[in-house]
């Protein structure tokens, strides 16, 4: 069995070439429900998002913009507590999108927040996140970030070496402080939508193997210093998971840890943290479960194999990052130029691309996209929509079906590029990074500005 699944999932591994276009969707002017934002219709033929038409945010913004629902971003979070909070905690994992106003967001629907550097925790605490409900991650934290940390008192760290358990150790001495700790641990379990991979060895940066006993080892050294507590383990398994195959694997690895633990040291393991990595809806054939769904799959596993290996339960923890925003945001385009290429496809071109959304280069990633500023009942034809940098790569939407009416100047909003698009931009070609503009019941407001090319220029100090 192969180890590495298709980052993209099974879709792309099937007997139907990845090239092979879908089928053209009845109605071109729909809005699929689980794709777009909860609050997205159409009004007088255009798009609406958080009640204000997209013709008008195009307008005061430009374009791209990527348009944020915020009453979307809270209503998921909502629902993650719903499902989760009871006796266990919801951290949104602000890599998948990172700014002031979301962390404020879902921290009032009662949410910590995941960082990995000491970048993401400077936002978090200057949105005025309480540190007690901040988790640090990363597999080589620097010195300063520990440090910065431990003198924030974060509310948990997640060592992911040998070297970083000493290092805590000598920050936290040094801080007077007593840091709380999860160790995380790698199970060998890779997954990814409806895949996942159990393997006995793991060949990735991050964690403490089980298998090799790195896991054991690791939690041997915390409790062995007085200067940490030891608050429990860590496992995160993937990304864009539809089922809890993996989860029930990954979670029967670690409460096996657990048990020896317990046996071993006595100490009970008070927190299961299982990471983050539920899907989301793309594409009409992503069936991305419900959270409550798969909160209380995840919920009677922990029990059952708790009550197997005769331990007491910990507390759940999960750390969602797509599931809170990526539903939340589309991305605004203009159409520039239509080039029909030899009766193979037709291309269009927008004025962002890859530098506003790299997924679809990085891995083959799918999405929906559709006219936006007006509604069409032109005949659907075939469109590869791209984007304006210098690389035949800079794909934005693989295979969509536009109406054959479209011309520049219209407007295209691509759903679900609220997580790891904005994030994972950059100025290749030295495109300023679009900004991100929040509705909410009719008014809209920039929450990350439009960068300019002074921007730019000013940083090129040469
Ligand atoms: C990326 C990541 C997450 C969030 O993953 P999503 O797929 O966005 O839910 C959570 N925890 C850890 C440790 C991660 O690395």
């Amino acid at each position: 069995m192969s180890r590495v699944a298709h980052p993209a999932g099974p879709r792309h591994a099937d007997v139907l070439p990845a090239d092979y276009p879908p089928v053209p969707p009845e109605d071109l002017n729909a809005l699929h429900p689980a794709i777009w934002p909860r609050g997205a219709h159409r009004s007088g033929g255009a798009l609406t998002l958080g009640g204000i038409d997209v013709r008008d945010l195009a307008a005061e913004f430009g374009t791209p913009a990527m348009i944020m629902d915020e009453a979307d971003v809270r209503s998921r979070a909502r629902e993650y507590v719903d499902a989760f909070g009871e006796d266990g905690q919801v951290y949104y994992a602000s890599k998948a999108f990172c700014s002031r106003a979301v962390l404020r967001w879902v921290a009032e629907e009662g949410l910590g927040v995941d960082v990995c550097t000491g970048g993401e925790l400077a936002v978090a605490l200057s949105a005025g996140i309480d540190p007690s409900l901040i988790t640090l991650h990363g597999n080589n934290k620097l010195a300063a970030e520990l440090e910065q940390a431990v003198a924030a008192r974060v509310g948990h760290i997640v060592v992911d070496s040998f070297e970083e358990i000493a290092r805590l150790g000598y920050h936290a001495e040094a801080a007077g402080t007593r840091p709380r700790v999860l160790v995380r641990v790698t199970t060998g379990v890779e997954a990814h939508t409806h895949e996942f991979m159990a393997t006995a060895h793991d060949d990735q940066k991050f964690g403490f193997s089980l298998a090799s006993g790195a896991a054991d080892e690791a939690v041997r050294r915390v409790l062995g210093l007085p200067q940490l507590e030891f608050a429990g383990l860590h496992s995160h398994i993937g990304s864009q998971i539809f089922d809890t195959g993996g989860f029930e694997v990954a979670a029967h690895r670690v409460l096996e840890l657990a048990a020896r633990i317990h046996a071993e040291h006595g100490v009970h393991v008070a927190e299961l943290d299982l990471g983050g990595g539920f899907g989301i809806a793309y594409v009409p054939d992503d069936d991305a479960p419900e959270i409550k769904t798969l909160a209380s799959g995840l919920r009677s596993i922990v029990a059952s194999q708790c009550l197997a290996f005769g331990i007491p339960q910990p507390r759940l923890t999960i750390e969602p990052g797509r599931g809170i925003v990526g539903p939340s945001t589309v991305t605004l385009y203009e159409v520039g130029t239509i080039k029909d290429v030899d009766g193979i496809r037709t291309y269009v071109s927008v004025d962002g691309g890859m530098s506003d959304n790299v997924r679809t280069a990085l891995y083959d990633a799918s999405y929906t996209c559709v006219l936006a500023s007006r509604a069409s009942s032109a005949p659907p034809m075939l469109t590869r929509v791209v984007g304006r940098h210098c690389e035949s790569g800079d794909i934005v939407v693989r295979h969509c079906y536009l109406p054959s009416d479209l011309g520049p100047g219209d407007l295209l909003a691509v759903a679900a590029t609220g997580a790891y698009c904005r994030s994972l931009a950059s100025n290749y070609n030295h495109l300023p990074r679009p900004g991100v503009v929040a509705v909410r019941d009719g008014a809209a407001r920039e929450i990350v500005r439009r960068e300019t090319l002074d921007d730019l220029l000013r940083l090129d100090v040469g």
